[in-house]
């Protein structure tokens, strides 16, 4: 399960039960002893009073002994059905799905809210029903079927706004909130954040005002908002001092904890991630505890003490297995395998990039289904409101065809009696009414007009996100890779293997030769071991390649879609690359040409990732012009060339050289992984793989142009529109 909404699902649980708001001074204790007092009246089992106080007690059993709710509750069920106390019925249904829901069973515990709801709508219980849709919001957004989730917090707002429910309101309009978040709607998130804080604020709702608090805090962290997201998480720690809630504690002193991480103040973050931890271990969440684990290895990596950092990942991946959570696997891998890069441990840096690529993959794929799912139900949605409209609209005219009719013939009735003048009026009265029902079918059809657009453009959205399903598939595929990287590797180790036991067999010779002292002999073995230890090394050093190319396709996913300026964004990898190469060789000049076209304006794009696109083109592109690799005479003039253009709704990006140019016999293979013509050390063969996956997961696309001896040009088209 996502995080947030495990989170969200905690808070809004306790918010939404005004039962929970009443009873909230209560202890269990003094529940029980208010049961004792009823059991000594007669016929205490038919009073709603004492029935009510069973129905608290088990709400308040429902995280702590769920088993103990349901038998409660169902013997509250039966003896409200031998009185019919249709709100008592209702209450303890509504605890049984309640329980199901904290157990994760959540279709029994649908079953059991929709029971609670029809008996709660039949008998006009609507704070009953104010709840339960809230409830049933917190189970569909578990299940991650937000569409149903909204429509259901939708309905417990209606109803709890009618009865002005404060708490109620605040509750749903967080849910609601939640909702958007989770979808990466973040500008409704905050409206409707905004909404419920004030209103908890309002009437000082304490868990009401710690869910605002923390929620806005971790919308603003999301956003990269960091001054904005302290200054709420810090109120929302303020509260959790009153409110007691020490789960909503680790989740903010992690928050607070990741963005002094990335403030770069690592003392601070080093303090804080251990409080999380400390309250974690406190209220037994291996959540968080995992999470602040993985924080301060990440921390410890930024301070490179490698071995801290060590201990604490394998911590991290430890707890996260222990609860089977794929978010915090994938990043504890992510981060070890980071740390063992920097330790220089090339195959384990590797095994565990494997690890986190495989659970990033899975995480994106159940994402990108669900997603297709949600639009999915939107689109079906749609369909049926467009379809129920257009038939209304149907209806309608119908039935001022059959009325218009009907004034027809009574007209013409009164036609024969009445003067000619009455007739007169009597069409013009009906031409009026013709006239208006145009006009209303004219209204219906723009508003069908609409709907239609609308569901054109969440048709538009379910293509892209099943292109981006594709996709992922394809990332998948990846895991096919792994067996040309191991062949790959494989490769140079048979070459360090063989030299390493001849070496050991020409060593053996060496003593033999020199006990007989035979150093003539001696000296031709041992440059015949010092050719093979080149060797070795030479073999090496092409496996270290390998797999830290393998390393900087790790990288690849991480990072969010941002509004870029892809001028600025060309122009600065363009001198990084030169003057990166220009560091090694100094001796080596190339003319640059830019020509941007600055009316593209900014576009949804992965900076890091598309300027890592950049980059390898324009490495390609030195190394094509750099001499010896283009042999055009004393007079040649090596230069690079971008430019940028606004076609239609794509931005095209050019990258051209006038160097050595492609053979045509290779060009079908150079977006291939490993292919490279490159000696070793210079080229892994992943630079235009790894170029061609980025452009293609932003839904654009790269091609090349190329003139053997003349020089080559790569071409990127990508959409302006996001498409995903
Ligand atoms: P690498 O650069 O590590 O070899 P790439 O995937 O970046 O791997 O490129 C693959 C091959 O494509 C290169 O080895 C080279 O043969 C060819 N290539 C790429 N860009 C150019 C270019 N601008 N001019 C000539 N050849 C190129």
């Amino acid at each position: 399960m996502n995080r947030k909404l495990f989170c969200t699902a905690i808070i809004i649980c306790f918010l939404c039960c005004p039962v929970f708001l009443v009873a909230q001074n209560k202890t269990i204790d003094s529940l029980r002893n208010i049961l004792t007092t009823y059991t000594s009246q007669p016929d205490f089992e038919r009073d709603t009073n004492y029935l009510n106080t069973l129905n608290e007690l088990g709400f308040k059993y429902a995280y702590l002994a769920p088993d103990t709710t349901i038998v409660l509750s169902q013997k509250v069920l039966t003896l409200c059905k031998q009185i019919n106390y249709f709100a008592g019925e209702a209450e303890a249904l509504k605890n049984i799905g309640l329980v199901f829901n904290v157990k994760s069973e959540y279709n029994k515990s649908l079953s059991y809210y929709s029971a609670a709801l029809k008996i709660a709508l039949a008998h006009g219980y609507k704070t009953g029903a104010g709840k339960i849709y809230h409830n049933i919001g917190i189970v569909y957004s578990n299940l991650g079927k937000y569409p149903e989730a909204l429509d259901n917090y939708f309905e417990a707002l209606k109803i709890r706004e009618e009865l002005g429910e404060k708490p109620g309101i605040a509750s749903s309009t967080n849910g609601i909130g939640a909702i958007y978040f989770v979808q990466g709607k973040y500008k409704e998130a905050d409206t409707f954040y905004l909404k419920a804080l004030k209103i908890a604020e309002e009437i000082n709702f304490l868990s009401g005002k710690e869910a605002g608090y923390s929620n806005i805090g971790e919308l603003n962290f999301r956003q990269g908002n960091y001054t904005e997201a302290k200054h709420y998480l810090l109120k929302a720690l303020d509260v959790t001092k009153e409110t007691g809630n020490k789960e909503a504690k680790a989740f903010v002193f992690t928050l607070l904890a990741s963005i002094y991480n990335k403030e770069g103040k690592y003392n601070d973050a080093i303090v804080t991630f251990q409080q999380a931890k400390e309250v974690a271990i406190e209220v037994g969440t291996r959540e968080y505890l995992s999470r602040s684990q993985i924080g301060l290895a990440e921390v410890y990596l930024a301070l490179k003490k490698t071995d801290s950092a060590l201990v604490y990942a394998q911590e991290g991946i430890k707890t996260a297995e222990g609860i089977s959570y794929t978010e915090l696997l994938r990043d504890g891998n992510e981060i070890l395998s980071r740390i063992y890069e920097a330790k220089g441990l090339g195959m384990q840096a590797y095994y565990h990039y494997k690890l986190f690529k495989q659970f990033a993959d899975s995480i994106n794929n159940l994402q990108t289904e669900q997603r297709a799912a949600n639009l999915a139900a939107e689109y079906e949605y749609s369909k049926k409101e467009i379809q129920l409209k257009a038939d209304q609209a149907k209806k309608d005219l119908e039935f001022q065809r059959k009325s218009t009719q009907q004034w027809w013939i009574i007209f013409s009735a009164l036609a024969a009696l009445f003067t000619a003048l009455v007739v007169a009026s009597l069409i013009y009265r009906s031409r009026q009414k013709e006239k208006h029902s145009n006009q209303l079918l004219h209204q219906q059809n723009e508003e069908i007009e609409k709907q239609k657009n609308t569901l054109q453009l969440t048709l538009k959205d379910l293509k892209a996100t099943q292109s981006q399903l594709i996709q992922s598939e394809k990332m998948a595929s990846l895991g096919e890779l792994t067996a040309g990287i191991a062949h790959e590797i494989q490769n140079p180790l048979n070459f360090v293997n063989n030299f390493s036991e001849v070496n050991a067999e020409l060593i053996a010779e060496m003593k033999e030769e020199i006990e007989n002292g035979n150093y003539g002999e001696v000296k031709i073995i041992a440059t015949d071991i010092a050719v093979n230890e080149q060797k070795i090394n030479h073999h090496g050093k092409r496996a270290d390649a390998i797999v830290k190319g393998m390393l900087q396709h790790s990288r690849s996913s991480i990072g969010v879609k941002e509004p870029s300026d892809i001028n600025a964004l060309a122009d600065e990898y363009l001198r990084l690359a030169y003057h990166g190469l220009r560091a090694k060789d100094n001796s080596f000049n190339a003319k640059l040409e830019t020509d941007f076209d600055e009316g593209i304006g900014n576009i949804n794009i992965i900076p890091q990732d598309i300027g890592r696109v950049l980059l390898n083109l324009y490495n390609n592109a030195f190394y094509a012009v750099k001499p010896p690799n283009s042999q055009k005479g004393e007079h040649y003039q090596p230069s690079v060339k971008v430019s940028t253009k606004k076609i239609g709704d794509k931005v095209e990006i050019r990258v051209s050289d006038n160097g050595s140019g492609i053979p045509q016999k290779i060009v079908d293979k150079i977006f291939q992984p490993f292919f490279t013509t490159k000696p070793t050390g210079q080229g892994t063969g992943l630079g235009l793989s790894l170029s061609y996956d980025i452009v293609k997961a932003h839904g654009g696309e790269i091609t090349v142009e190329t003139t053997e001896g003349e020089g080559t040009t790569f071409i990127i088209q990508l959409p302006t529109q996001d498409a995903l």
